[in-house]
């Protein structure tokens, strides 16, 4: 069920009976000359879709909400087509999301995070929201972190743009992709080095792994196997 294909009145009715609601955040951002810059919106969009069949599955049921497309980005904003928002924004934005929700009475709310600079602004977002709504969880899914080990069962590296979400792209929209641009490597800093360029240096062409051995079979099995553990984790409540 999406949120934005319902009239309120059906809202209303179903809003006491779902186990969770879940809000896919993500960024528009530079992902190598290979993957379209909606990439860390489309995977857990793509996630979000799959796990609502899984509760489903099960008997329960699950909203998914419309997603919030830009995130903070300011390492890779020194590529075009990356939309920086400053982190202050988010948190404010997500928080002014999340006490809507609570408002509402939901209880449990899912960031489904496909971003890595969101993750500060949704842990200070949901922090907020807690202190007001003592009943509320919120947990945060950062997948290519929370599930690392089951996507390294399936891929033999992972990173920006790299094997494990050039195959997750592949398996969503492969007409997106341009796996002949597809090349990288591995960079890495001893300390956090924060300067305006430094994405160049950190994310050659937007890219930091190496996506050549990225297929959409998996894709397809990341996708499966991450979003079969976040129904199980939503219905365990753990
Ligand atoms: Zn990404």
């Amino acid at each position: 069920m999406r949120m934005e294909d319902l009239t309120w009145p059906e809202f209303d009715r179903i809003k006491g009976k779902v186990k969770a609601v879940i809000l896919p955040v993500g960024s528009v951002e530079a992902h190598g000359r290979h993957l379209p810059l909606g990439t860390d919106v489309f995977a857990p969009l793509e996630l979000a879709r799959r796990v609502e069949e899984k509760v489903k599955e099960k008997g329960s049921e699950v909203l998914v909400l419309p997603p919030v497309w830009y995130g903070h980005s300011f390492v890779l904003n020194t590529y075009p087509g990356t939309i920086n928002v400053r982190p202050e924004s988010l948190r404010m934005y997500v928080g002014d999301i999340l006490s809507e929700l609570a408002a509402e009475g939901f209880e449990r709310i899912v960031l489904l995070n496909g971003h890595g600079g969101n993750i500060y602004p949704l842990i200070e977002a949901a922090e907020d929201v807690a202190e007001l709504y003592p009943d509320l969880e919120v947990f945060l899914i950062n997948w290519w972190m929370d599930f690392r080990e089951e996507i390294l069962s399936v891929c033999s590296s992972q990173g920006h743009a790299g094997e494990d979400e050039t195959s997750v792209v592949l398996a969503i929209r492969e007409d997106l992709v341009k796996m002949a641009e597809a090349r990288g490597r591995r960079v890495k800093k001893k300390v956090r080095i924060i300067r305006k360029d430094i994405g160049r240096e950190l994310f050659p062409d937007g890219v930091n792994d190496d996506p050549s051995g990225a297929t959409a079979e998996k894709g397809e099995a990341i996708l499966e196997t991450v979003s079969i553990r976040i129904a199980e984790i939503i219905l365990g409540g753990e």
